[in-house]
């Protein structure tokens, strides 16, 4: 057996997601997973504003790649300041991807728990 979820959405309306009958809400609704959903969100957010960085810094190349085109930076300002834009670029991405693999190690660790669980019960 199964049913609709308890928790209410934005609009007012009822939620429309099926559970188990074990179960009141989804993890949606839930009001022991809403911690863990804030973290989730800040873990989104922070993701986007180094997305953000990043492209900011794409942008900055490009302009110095016009700019040194156009004579307005020197080549040697412009060999440099790409350089240091560069390194900075890898370090980011070495950070996200070190950020995600801790990410999908949790989940993974998360859903091993939930099986053990489920085969004890
Ligand atoms: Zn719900």
């Amino acid at each position: 057996m199964s049913h609709q979820c308890e928790g209410i959405v934005n609009g007012g309306e009822r939620c429309v997601r099926i559970i188990s009958d074990s179960e009141r809400w989804c993890f949606g609704h839930h009001p022991d997973r809403a911690a863990e959903r804030s973290e989730n969100a800040a873990k989104a957010a922070r993701a986007k504003h180094q997305g953000s960085e990043l492209s900011q810094v794409k942008q900055e190349l490009r302009d110095i790649a016009a700019k040194v085109l156009n004579g307005e930076v020197s080549t040697a300002k412009g060999s440099v300041v790409g350089q240091l834009l560069g390194v900075y670029l890898r370090a980011c991405e070495t950070e996200m991807k070190r950020r995600e693999q801790l990410e999908f190690e949790e989940r993974l660790q998360a859903l091993e728990a939930e099986q053990s669980q489920e085969r004890a019960s």
